[in-house]
C-alpha cells in the first residue's frame, strides 16, 4: 500500500531542510520533522527586541562555491558582513586574522619586509629554544605555534584562547591541531579567505522557511520516543539526527566539546563595536562575546536601535545531557563512529545525513552541498 510520504525527514535543520527542497520541487511528499520547538536546527535565530540572536552560536555564511551562493540567495538577500574579529589581550586590542595591522599593533612595524623580518627572528629563536631542548621536531601544540609564529603571537593571541577551547595546556595538546597559521602580509582584516559571505537580511529563519515550503513541518516531534509510528508514515526516511542516538548508544556514546552562552540583553546602543570579540588571555574565563546587532545592522542603524543582545562563549566538556557540537576526532571516536556506521549500512530505507548523523563538523555551504548530492542520489 502507497504510504502518506515519499521522505520522512527526522531534523529540519539546513541538512534537512535543503533535501526537503530538492525532492519537493521533484514531486516527492516530504514531512519534516525536528524534536525541538522551531525549525532552523542550530542556524536558528531568536528575535529579542529587533535582533536576530544566533541561539546555538554565531553562524556566518561563507563560500567561494557561486551554485551554493547563487542557491541561497534565490530565497532571502544576503546582507554585506564581513568577518574580521578582534582579539582582546588583557585591554590590548589586535586585529584578526594575523595581518599587517596586528603587527602594527604588536611591533611598531609599518611595511610588510619589517613585519617578515620580526616574524622570522621570532621563528628562529623558537626553533633554537626547541633544538636547546633536545626536539628536533615539535612534539606539541606549543613547540608547533612557537615554530610558526613565534613568542609574542602566541603568548598575546594563541595560548590562553586554545587552552580555553581545549581545557589543556598548549603543551599537552598534540602539534597537528595547529597545521598552519597564516600569517598575511596585507592590511586585510576579513577572516575568510572565500569569495562569497554574509548573513541573510532578517535571519537564517527566513531562509529555513523557504527551503521548507511545500513540506510538511511537525515541531516538538522526537523521531526516537515515537519510532515505530512514525516510520510507518513514508516509504524512506533521512535521519539527520545524533548517529549514536539512533542506535541507542548500544555501543556507546560518541563525545563532543559544547559551549555554553551565557546571554544577557542590555539597554545599551553599542557593547564592543564589533560582532566577534575573542578573550585571548587565560584568566578571562569565556573565549569570545558575540554582539548580535552587527550581524545585521552597519552603520546609523546601530544606534537607533536603544537594546544590544551580547553572549559570551564558555568552551565546555561535553556531557550527554548537553548540545553535541563540535565532534571529537581521536583514535576511540573515529573507531566508534566505524562501528556505529556499519550497523548504518544494515538498516533498510534510512539514510544518514548531517553534521549530527556523519558526526562530522561541515560548514554551512558544505551542508547543502551534502544535502544536495544525497538528493540527486535518491533521484536517479
Ligand atoms: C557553535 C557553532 C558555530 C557555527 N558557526 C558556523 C559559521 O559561522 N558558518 C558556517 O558556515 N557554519 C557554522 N556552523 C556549522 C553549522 O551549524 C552546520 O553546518 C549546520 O547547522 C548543519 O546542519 P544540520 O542540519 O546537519 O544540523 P543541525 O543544524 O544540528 O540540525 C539537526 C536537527 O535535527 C534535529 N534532531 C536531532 N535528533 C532528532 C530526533 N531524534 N528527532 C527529531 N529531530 C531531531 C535537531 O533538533 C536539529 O534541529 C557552526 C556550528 C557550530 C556548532
Amino acid at each position: 500500500m502507497k504510504k502518506q510520504y515519499d521522505y520522512l525527514i527526522v531534523g529540519a535543520g539546513l541538512f534537512g531542510a535543503t533535501f526537503a527542497h530538492r525532492m519537493t520541487k521533484s514531486g516527492k511528499r516530504c514531512l519534516v520533522i525536528d524534536r525541538r520547538a522551531h525549525i532552523g536546527g542550530n542556524t536558528y535565530c531568536e528575535n529579542i527586541s529587533g535582533i536576530n540572536v544566533h541561539k546555538y552560536g554565531a553562524h556566518i555564511f561563507h563560500t567561494s562555491d557561486k551554485q551554493i551562493w547563487n542557491f541561497v540567495n534565490s530565497f532571502v538577500e544576503f546582507n554585506r558582513y564581513t568577518n574580521s574579529p578582534i582579539a582582546n589581550y588583557h585591554g590590548e586590542l589586535y586585529n584578526l586574522p594575523f595581518n599587517m595591522n596586528t603587527f602594527n599593533r604588536m611591533w611598531g612595524v609599518v611595511t610588510p619586509s619589517e613585519a617578515m623580518d620580526k616574524i622570522a627572528e621570532q621563528r628562529d629563536q623558537a626553533r633554537r629554544q626547541m633544538l636547546a631542548e633536545g626536539c628536533s621536531e615539535p612534539s606539541n601544540l606549543e613547540q608547533q605555534a612557537l615554530l610558526l609564529v613565534g613568542k609574542d603571537i602566541f603568548e598575546k593571541l594563541i595560548k590562553g584562547y586554545t587552552e580555553k577551547q581545549w581545557g589543556r595546556p598548549c603543551n599537552q595538546l598534540p602539534a597537528f591541531i595547529i597545521k598552519r597559521l597564516p600569517v598575511r602580509l596585507v592590511f586585510d582584516n576579513n577572516y575568510f579567505n572565500d569569495t562569497y559571505q554574509g548573513i541573510p537580511i532578517g535571519g537564517y529563519n527566513r531562509l529555513i522557511e523557504k527551503l521548507l515550503e511545500g513540506s510538511e513541518v511537525r515541531l516538538n516531534t522526537d523521531m526516537l520516543t515515537q519510532r515505530d509510528e512514525l516510520s510507518k508514515l513514508a516509504d524512506r526516511i533521512l535521519y539527520t539526527g545524533a548517529l549514536d542516538a539512533y542506535f541507542d548508544f548500544r555501543l556507546g556514546y560518541l563525545q563532543y566539546r559544547s559551549v555554553s552562552f551565557e546571554q544577557e540583553v542590555l539597554p545599551i546602543s553599542n557593547y564592543q563595536g564589533n560582532a566577534v570579540v575573542n578573550y585571548t588571555d587565560s584568566e578571562t574565563p569565556f573565549t569570545r562575546i558575540i554582539e548580535h546587532k552587527h550581524f545585521e545592522m552597519f552603520g546609523e542603524a546601530v544606534n537607533q536601535c536603544p537594546t544590544t543582545v551580547i553572549s559570551k562563549e564558555y568552551s565546555t566538556e561535553w556531557t550527554p545531557k548537553m548540545e553535541p557540537y563540535y565532534p571529537v576526532n581521536d583514535e576511540r571516536n573515529t573507531e566508534l563512529l566505524q562501528q556505529y556506521r556499519s550497523l548504518a549500512q544494515k538498516e533498510k530505507n534510512v539514510i544518514f545525513g548531517g553534521r549530527l548523523a556523519e558526526y562530522k563538523y561541515y560548514d554551512m555551504a558544505p551542508t547543502i552541498k551534502n544535502a544536495f548530492d544525497l538528493a540527486a542520489k535518491e533521484l536517479c
